[in-house]
Parts: C-alpha cells; sequence; structure tokens
C-alpha cells in the first residue's frame, strides 16, 4: 500500500529567493530530509502505533505550543522556517488514507504541542469530518494553499498568487450623494441618541464557581476541576482565564438597565458561545445562543436589537459552510435558520432572506438612516471553509456594494455593525482589503463601523491611501462582556447625533 505521495517542490518553492544559493541548497535539503523522516515515522506509526526515536526527533523541530491561543503565543517553529513546517505536516495529512487522517489531526496537534490531549480529542473529533471533505472537494488543494489560509497571520503565502476584487463602481456626482461636508458641520450634539455597544458575550453554561481557574486548557472553570490553591478558584462573578457565568451575564445586563434608562439602540457585535472549542454542538450552541437572546430581549424591552453573529456562534467552530454544503454535520445552515428564527424579535420579515444565505441582513431603521449588519466572521482564519473556496463567501460583498450604492443614491447614513474587524491579523486578508476597498469607496456614505472579536476597546481608522495621512473611516471595537483572556468585562455607549448619527461622545 502507497500510503504517502513523495512531492518535494512544495518545499523547494517556500524557500526564501533572498537567501544565498548554498545556504538555500542546504535549507532545502534539510527541509527535504526532515521531511522524510516525518514520513517513515508515520508510516511506521500508522502500521505499529509505535513513534520511532527519528520521528521524534522530527517533532521536536515543529513545535507549535499556543500557535491558535492570541494571548500566549510563542515564538513556533524555531528550528526551521514556520511555512516550510507547515507546508510539510500538510502535504504529509493530504497524502495518508482519508480513514487515517482524524487519527493523526488529533496526534500532531499532541504531538506539537498546540493544545492538552483532551482538547486535541475534542477538536478533530469535531472538525476532522470537515476538513476531510474540503480536502477531497477542492480541486488542486496543494498544502501551500492550506497553510496560506490558515496561518497568513505567520506570513505564509501560497506559491501560487491567488487573488480577487470586487466589483465596486467609481463615485458618481459626490456633491449630491451621503453625507456632504456642509452636512457634518451642521452637527447637532446637544441632545445625542445612546447607542447600547455589547460584544463577546461568550455565556458560558457549565461555569462553575470554586473549580480551577488556572487550567492548562485554553478555557477553565469546568465543572469537576479542583484548584491547587484558593486563589486560582473561580469566583462569583469570573475569572480571567474564564467565560461568563449565567450570574454574571445577568448581573452586567441589570447594571445596564439600571445605568441607562434611554437606550435607543443596541449594537450587539457577536459571540455568544463560550470558549470551550473542544465541546461545541449544535444541541449546546442552540441552547446557549437561545438563552442569550432571550435574557437580552427581557432586559431591554421595546429596544430594537442589531445582532450578527460570531466565529465562536457556529458548530463546528469558526466554520462557516458555502450553501451548497448540505451535509447535516457541516453544514451551517442550521444556525442562519436559528438565528433567521430568533432575530425576528427585532428585525423585519424581509432580513431573512439574506440571514438565511449567510447571516447578513439590511434595515432601514428609520428614512436616512441605514444599518448594514455583516458576518465578517466569514474572514476568520480558521474558518476552514475558505480553503475550499475564498472568493467572497455568500457573495456578501457584493451585495454590501449594491446596498451601499442605492443607499448612496438615497442620501442615506450608514452605520455598518459586524464581529470580526477588518484589519484584525485574524482576518482573511483578500477580504479584509477588499472590505476596505469598499469603505474606502462608500466613506461619505458609512459613517461608522461597530466591532467586536478582540476583546480590546478601541477604534480602527481607514485611511485614503497608503500615506495614511487622510483617515476616512472609523470603526469602534467594543471589547468584551466576557473575561476572557486577561480583561474585565465592559460595555459602551456611543452618544450619537440623532440626524446625522455621527458619534459625539
Ligand atoms: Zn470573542
Ligand atoms: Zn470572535
Amino acid at each position: 500500500m502507497i500510503l504517502f505521495c513523495c512531492e518535494v517542490k512544495p518545499i523547494k518553492a517556500i524557500v526564501s529567493s533572498s537567501i544565498s544559493t548554498s545556504s538555500r541548497s542546504r535549507s532545502t535539503r534539510f527541509l527535504y530530509e526532515l521531511e522524510v523522516s516525518l514520513r517513515k515515522g508515520i508510516d511506521e506509526y500508522l502500521k505499529s502505533g509505535n513513534q520511532t526515536e527519528e520521528l521524534q526527533n522530527a517533532l521536536q523541530l515543529l513545535q507549535i505550543p499556543g500557535i491558535f491561543r492570541k494571548e500566549d503565543r510563542v515564538s513556533p517553529f524555531i528550528s526551521i522556517p514556520f511555512c516550510a513546517g507547515c507546508n510539510i505536516v500538510a502535504s504529509i495529512l493530504l497524502a495518508v488514507p482519508r480513514i487515517t487522517v482524524k487519527t493523526l489531526l488529533k496526534r500532531f496537534c499532541i504531538w506539537l504541542g498546540v493544545e492538552p490531549p483532551d482538547v486535541c480529542q475534542g477538536f478533530f473529533d469535531v472538525n476532522a469530518e470537515t476538513l476531510i471533505y474540503i480536502a477531497d472537494n477542492t480541486p488542486h488543494l496543494s498544502s501551500q494553499r492550506i497553510c496560506t489560509i490558515v496561518f497568513q497571520f505567520m506570513g505564509c503565502k501560497e506559491f501560487f498568487k491567488h487573488d480577487w476584487t470586487i466589483n465596486i463602481p467609481k463615485e458618481k456626482n459626490i456633491k449630491q450623494l451621503g453625507v456632504t461636508e456642509k452636512k457634518r458641520s451642521n452637527l447637532n450634539p446637544i441632545n445625542p441618541i445612546k447607542i447600547l455597544h455589547l460584544s463577546d458575550i461568550h455565556y458560558d453554561v457549565d461555569y462553575t464557581i470554586g473549580s480551577d481557574a488556572a487550567c492548562d486548557e485554553p478555557m477553565c472553570c469546568r465543572p469537576g476541576s479542583q484548584p491547587d490553591y484558593f486563589q486560582n478558584a473561580a469566583g462569583r462573578w469570573g475569572a480571567y482565564r474564564c467565560d461568563t457565568s449565567w450570574e454574571m451575564f445577568n448581573g452586567a445586563l441589570d447594571h445596564i438597565t439600571s445605568q441607562h434608562d434611554d437606550i435607543t439602540y443596541i449594537y450587539f457585535t457577536g459571540d455568544i458561545v463560550d470558549h470551550k472549542l473542544w465541546g461545541t454542538s449544535m444541541r449546546r450552541n442552540t441552547k446557549v445562543i437561545s438563552s442569550v437572546l432571550e435574557k437580552l430581549k427581557n432586559s431591554f424591552e421595546g429596544i430594537p436589537i442589531f445582532p450578527v453573529l460570531g466565529n465562536h456562534d457556529p458548530h463546528p467552530l469558526n466554520a462557516y459552510s458555502p450553501d451548497s454544503v448540505n451535509n447535516k454535520s457541516f453544514s451551517s445552515q442550521w444556525i442562519f435558520k436559528l438565528v433567521a428564527e430568533k432575530w425576528q424579535m427585532w428585525l423585519p420579515t424581509e432580513t431573512k432572506e439574506t440571514i438565511l444565505k449567510g447571516g447578513y441582513y439590511t434595515v432601514l431603521v428609520k428614512p436616512g438612516f441605514r444599518i448594514v449588519a455583516l458576518n465578517s466572521a466569514v474572514c476568520f482564519f480558521t474558518n476552514w471553509w475558505l480553503i475550499f473556496d475564498d472568493y467572497d463567501p455568500y457573495g456578501q460583498l457584493n451585495w454590501l456594494v449594491d446596498v451601499l450604492l442605492k443607499a448612496e443614491e438615497n442620501g442615506e447614513i450608514v452605520h455598518i455593525i459586524s464581529h470580526v474587524p477588518s484589519g484584525d491579523f485574524t482576518c482573511f486578508k483578500n477580504w479584509g482589503k477588499e472590505y476596505a476597498e469598499i469603505i474606502k469607496r462608500f466613506s461619505k456614505t458609512v459613517i461608522a463601523q461597530f466591532n467586536g472579536h478582540t476583546h480590546r476597546q478601541d477604534v480602527s481608522l481607514y485611511y485614503k491611501d497608503t500615506t495614511m495621512k487622510h483617515p476616512i473611516n472609523i470603526a469602534f471595537t467594543g471589547g468584551s462582556l466576557t473575561t476572557w483572556y486577561g480583561v474585565n468585562p465592559n460595555y459602551l455607549v456611543h452618544h450619537v447625533d440623532p440626524v446625522f448619527y455621527v458619534r459625539s461622545a
């Protein structure tokens, strides 16, 4: 039985062309030998279940502890270029018989120190099927493409350049369209309206007071765990390595409603489900999402809430499948159906069509003021479906252009809300670049953007050009209600001009 192919070209291709010929050939030879050692070692492991010394030595060179933990990521692959290592591992996984892929994904996750064994097992129990489907159904899939999508933030680039653009019509008569400078100068911040900006709730149904809040897993405070010291016990109102308990969530909403009885709109910028990324299921996520939305409705009776989806809300985690995928184990249709139904508490019926298509919508809140809610979680780097097809998932950016063109023609002011900020390092660059182009083109119509995901309260500026001298747009990132990871829970209240919808305080 042939277990492995012998393709070494990809590895040659990713060795930097800036290094000298002799050191390049040494580097190429080293990588080639590393790949051969790994292939031989994996072959033996699959036959006998034994790890040879050669395999162990090769794995030592590929350690990437905490690579997916943005909070404590260490410099990985100290011995060899990161992308070269990724390319070797991905090419092996593509070449082995499919029946062994799930086992090897788990083994590599453990061997390379990515996460503790229970996390690796649980995560790939859920995700392996999606990855195998993608490997089997993506024409000419290469290891470079996988590394480019998943590890773009580590500088991996596909050797065969792939790029795409969105068709964005040029401006017509700019004096007649959108919000002119003259209109802006008439701002009246005397009686601003209040927009509450909530983000990243990450409700943990299993949060247990007194449990271990300093565990090895990505998220702690699990039932049955015991802290070594009392200082590491999960507190009543939270812990810095844990997500939000129901009690804390309720307390936060009580605080908001007691302090602000004059909120006009609420923007909720996504991520309801907790960080137990190795334990998601459609059933669990549905329960969590439903209870949080119901609680928001009861706490803010009569106030319109405009929600978006986050990368933690689907199951499998982060994965938004194309609408052509019908497999019930990993199609995203279930979450679009769920929120299309639940969000009707606040949204007009006509929003259902695009929510069912890809979790996005637009609402003309009142004449002249429009909200566009995007599912920017599609650009998240471990949305595996970007490997399958990265071109404008769900046609969302093309749709955005159409919406903004109409808004511009009608002289409407637009707020855009979405989860992942387009310039965040976790957002697939092509998607973020085209989104920024759209913002640049419609900067007189889009007055402000509101994001979540980073768990940090900050702002992002969009510039006219690469000189970065002329800011043309702003995005407010809302922080998070969860304390994960190492942050205090927060919410924002934007004081907004009631006519021009520009933030005044
Ligand atoms: Zn989050
Ligand atoms: Zn997120």
